[in-house]
């Protein structure tokens, strides 16, 4: 019998494992992630890579260790203060030093002893325990479990883009499984989306490929540093936020609260300065097919645009993660859940039921617009710890 399973080994499975070895609060021995890949952030590294993002959006104190200036000890200790890999006026990280940090963490806490690789399907509680159940017929018996699936493995596709075309050949979106080497695909190429992954693709394709290039993005590009404001992170927004009764409420105060689809102030002018110099070209237009075919975009006004190859950068889905293999649980156990379809949950422990926790995007009506990012993690992770 274990003491606690976590389901889900990214940023937020694995910020809550760093947390629990730490503090001592369990042993590896007793402690078991599951993860569907072979290793601890995967889907992380994946999304971050394919785009060549090179600074993370979150400042400097928003990493998965337990002192907040652990990750700028870990730069004057290391090689990276050499170069400077810190950006800008809150300290963003570069991604090299964020994932190397991660991994030394992972490392020195022998995190891959707890890992499992394989697809939970299933979660049954019995008198005193859960029992866990993956696709692959493996059982797992424990007093506790915490769900941190993320929404990385659903990627969003476009009514068009599912209509018109997608088994063709042409068209992918950038964090679909199998995604093709970026050195592979057929020229002229357009990113669709506004927001900081199709930025960051839009810019390093723009530089492999100039004048081949072209970003479409349906509004104005919205600029804001991080993806909700700071005031987000602590009591100055989140003490009315928890006095919110009705989840509803709090579900569109989520969601006016991202700033869904921006972008930072220097990946603006970095697309300005690029369109200016004739690499990339940036289109304010709404993308309603593509006929694979001819390979033509088709755009809400105006003539049909060449596209040898379309890649979508239009994030995620907004529906909870996991459903579909939790639905018996949720019934069994009559787990309650919003309009939205996400857990409602023990404010002060984010149990879902006895011994049943949630964090990530599953936490989110309590943690609020952070929940799915790395400040999110930490937030949950603390109050996880309550009751641990
Ligand atoms: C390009 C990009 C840049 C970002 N930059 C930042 C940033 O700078 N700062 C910030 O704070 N946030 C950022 N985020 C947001 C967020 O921090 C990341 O998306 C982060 O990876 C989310 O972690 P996660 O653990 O919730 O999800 P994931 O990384 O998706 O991890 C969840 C894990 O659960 C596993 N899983 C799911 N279902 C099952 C199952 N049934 N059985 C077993 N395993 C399962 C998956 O395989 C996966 O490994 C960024 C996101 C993206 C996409």
């Amino acid at each position: 019998m274990k003491k606690i399973i976590i389901i889900g080994g990214g940023i937020q499975g694995c910020t809550l494992a760093v947390h629990l070895l730490k503090k001592n609060k369990i042993n590896n021995s007793d402690l078991l992630i599951i993860d569907k890949n072979d290793r601890p952030l995967s889907n992380w590294k994946a999304c971050t890579n394919i785009i060549s993002m090179p600074f993370l959006r979150s400042p400097s104190v928003h990493h998965m260790d337990v002192n907040p200036f652990s990750l700028e000890k870990y730069s004057k200790q290391s090689d990276y203060h050499k170069v400077n890999h810190f950006y800008g006026y809150y300290d963003r990280p570069s991604l090299e030093m964020f994932n190397d940090h991660c991994d030394t963490l992972i490392h020195d806490l022998n995190i891959l002893k707890c890992w499992h690789q394989g697809n939970a399907a299933g979660i049954e509680k019995h008198k005193g325990y859960w029992m866990v159940k993956t696709a692959e017929g493996k059982t797992f018996n424990t007093e506790k479990v915490v769900l941190a699936i993320g929404l990385g493995e659903h990627p969003f596709w476009p009514e068009w883009a599912e209509q018109s075309c997608k088994d063709a050949a042409s068209i992918y979106h950038i964090f679909q499984k199998g995604m093709p080497e970026l050195d592979r695909i057929t020229l002229p190429v357009s990113i669709i989306g506004g927001g900081i992954s199709a930025a960051h693709l839009a810019l390093s394709l723009s530089k492999k490929y100039p004048g081949q290039t072209s970003l479409i993005f349906r509004k104005d590009l919205k600029v804001h540093t991080f993806d909700s404001d700071p005031g987000w992170q602590g009591p100055m927004y989140m003490d009315k936020f928890n006095q919110i009764n009705d989840y509803s409420i709090r579900r569109n105060t989520i969601i006016e609260a991202r700033h869904k689809g921006s972008i930072t102030k220097e990946l603006y002018l970095g697309l300005k300065s690029a369109e200016k110099s004739g690499k990339i070209k940036l289109i304010k237009n709404e993308a309603v097919s593509y006929d694979t075919v001819a390979k033509k975009l088709h755009f809400k006004t105006g003539e049909p645009y060449e596209a040898k190859s379309i890649i979508l950068a239009t994030g995620f889905h907004s529906s909870p993660p996991g459903m579909e293999w939790l639905k018996n649980t949720v019934e069994n156990e009559n787990l309650r859940c919003a309009k939205c379809g996400y857990p409602i949950v023990a404010p002060e422990t984010l149990e879902w039921e006895e011994g049943l926790f949630v964090m990530g995007p599953l936490a989110e009506l309590e943690i609020g617009p952070v929940a799915r990012n790395i400040a999110g993690a930490r937030r949950a992770t603390e109050r996880i710890l309550r009751a641990i």
